[in-house]
């Protein structure tokens, strides 16, 4: 084997460690080239990483307030000053486009880590009662468990409240998007963190996971993944009593009122669907529309669509990339096929090249039109460019087919009344509700969902303390 092209990102004790004899095969997204072997970590390195962290549970404890945000500070000054380098990183190993890899991927994971700062030089670890006090500390040891799809922002959420909270961490991002997650480990490494306080291991998460979530002396996994797997993982962790905080999938809505400029409206909608090319858990792939204007809304739609190009990942336009892997390639595709084979009717896309690739796993967006809330593809998590616009007759129809989901995470409005919107929002079964706001909506507000979309919340105060155990001193 080509040493050359062997990538590791097993971190024990800040040191990369390079041995292994199990290797994961890399393929570039945009070419289906080969890339590399990601060298994965060996149950003896799983084993020892766990004891580290587990280890390091009192030094970490031990940190003050100023030790953690010094070392918040001199990660996010890395990671800014490593912007390029990280950008050109995921845009390989998941198949951003560049300008979005090194812009939004970057951004969102410092503003974690810059948002996690101030709030730890405000938060009150102590709060004094009468005849008691309540002191906040840090869980234990934990694990974090990442997927892909924003592989900078899955891993900084996480990691800024555990090392504010005085946790150490043990990591395991997506094999999928190794090389980012590398850098990481490197930057984390270098700082004043307590020896043994991070940790990385990597593997195939069905094959290894439950090494790291059966163990008990891992107090706590914080898991953002698929449901599938998150319903593995709670059933792994419940022997050792765990904590474990779920941020799993989604099918969130976006409830267009009839009060709206629809030409502004609409392609602001498919944008936000199609942002990342439909990988992002809570992107809006349900578009509730007023029944009565679903032809000027269908016109507006498919003119929108044909403007959204297929790029290469390392083409600097406006477009979306390819899809991160075979599986996930296939898997929408199959969706894609469902729907159709469901009679239901296409309004744009299907799941052939675009015509500019000859290579690559590259979905167009796709958009059906008149879908009944209850059909296959309105239910499930599809995690790609495709959008499903669903009529509803009044408000409270829209509300009703905006709850008839099985996921919980977010959801949209766009109206032209604030008020009338937030009335809305407050019916609505989903950890967020985002009103009249192109981007993602807020970096502090807390962020995760209700039902089967998970049960943890992440950002700001609510995700430092999902770290955090409460003890009463009487
Ligand atoms: P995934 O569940 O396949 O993998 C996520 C991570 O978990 C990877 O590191 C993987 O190796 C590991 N893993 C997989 N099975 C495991 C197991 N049994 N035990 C322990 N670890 C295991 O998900 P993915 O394909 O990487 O990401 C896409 C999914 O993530 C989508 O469903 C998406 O909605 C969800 N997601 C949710 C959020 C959120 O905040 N709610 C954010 C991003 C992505």
């Amino acid at each position: 084997m080509n040493n050359k092209l062997l990538v590791s990102n097993t971190f024990l004790n800040g040191n990369c460690v390079e041995k292994g004899d199990n290797f994961f095969k890399l393929i570039n997204p945009a070419d289906e080239s080969f890339v590399g072997n990601l060298v994965c970590s060996t149950e003896k390195q799983i084993d020892e990483a766990i004891n580290l962290t587990y280890e390091s549970v009192g030094a970490m404890r031990a940190l003050s307030r100023d030790s953690k945000v010094d070392i918040l500070q001199y990660i996010y000054n890395e990671v800014s000053q490593k912007r390029e380098e990280f950008g050109r990183l995921i845009s390989l190993e998941m198949g951003a486009p560049i300008e979005l890899a090194t812009n939004a991927h970057i951004n969102m994971g410092l503003d974690h880590l810059s948002n996690t700062i101030k709030v730890l030089k405000d938060y009150d670890f102590i709060e004094e009662n009468d005849g008691y006090s309540i002191h906040k500390i840090s869980i234990g040891a934990v694990a974090l468990i990442t997927p892909w799809n924003w592989p900078l922002n899955q891993l900084f959420t996480k990691v800024a409240s555990a090392i504010a909270a005085g946790c150490p961490v043990l990591i395991k991002p997506s094999e999928y998007s190794p090389f980012s997650a590398k850098l990481v480990a490197e930057i984390i490494s270098q700082s004043n963190l307590p020896k043994g306080s991070f940790n990385m291991i990597n593997g195939i998460g069905r094959d290894m996971g439950h090494l790291i979530t059966s163990d008990p002396r891992i107090s706590m996994i914080s898991f953002t993944g698929s449901t599938k797997a998150g319903i593995e993982i709670q059933k792994n962790a419940a022997e050792s009593i765990k904590k474990v905080s779920l941020e799993l999938g989604g099918k969130s809505a976006h409830v267009i009122f009839d009060d709206v400029d629809y030409q502004t409206a609409i392609p602001v909608a498919l944008d936000q669907c199609f942002l990342n090319s439909g990988q992002s858990c809570s992107s809006p792939t349900r578009l509730l529309v007023p029944e009565k204007d679903i032809h000027e809304i269908e016109e507006i739609a498919q003119k929108h669509a044909e403007t959204i190009e297929c790029i290469n990942p390392s083409e600097t336009k406006k477009g979306i990339g390819p899809l991160v892997n075979v599986n996930q390639y296939n898997q929408v595709k199959s969706f894609i096929k469902t729907g159709l084979d469901q009679g239901l009717e296409i309004l744009y896309g299907d799941s052939r090249l675009p015509a500019n690739q000859t290579k690559g796993y590259y979905i167009k967006p796709t958009i059906f039109t008149r879908v009944k809330n209850n059909s296959d593809i309105a239910q499930k998590e599809i995690f790609g460019p495709v959008l499903c616009i669903i009529t509803y007759k009044d408000l409270d129809d829209a509300v009703k087919k905006v709850n008839d989901s099985r996921y919980g995470l977010s959801s949209y409005i766009t109206c032209s009344n604030y008020d009338d919107g937030v009335r809305f929002a407050t019916s609505i079964e989903a950890g967020q509700t985002i009103i009249n706001k192109p981007s993602r909506g807020s970096v502090p507000a807390p962020f995760g969902g209700f039902k089967m979309s998970g049960n943890g919340r992440e950002h700001g105060v609510y995700g430092l303390e999902e770290y955090l155990e409460v003890k009463a001193i009487i």
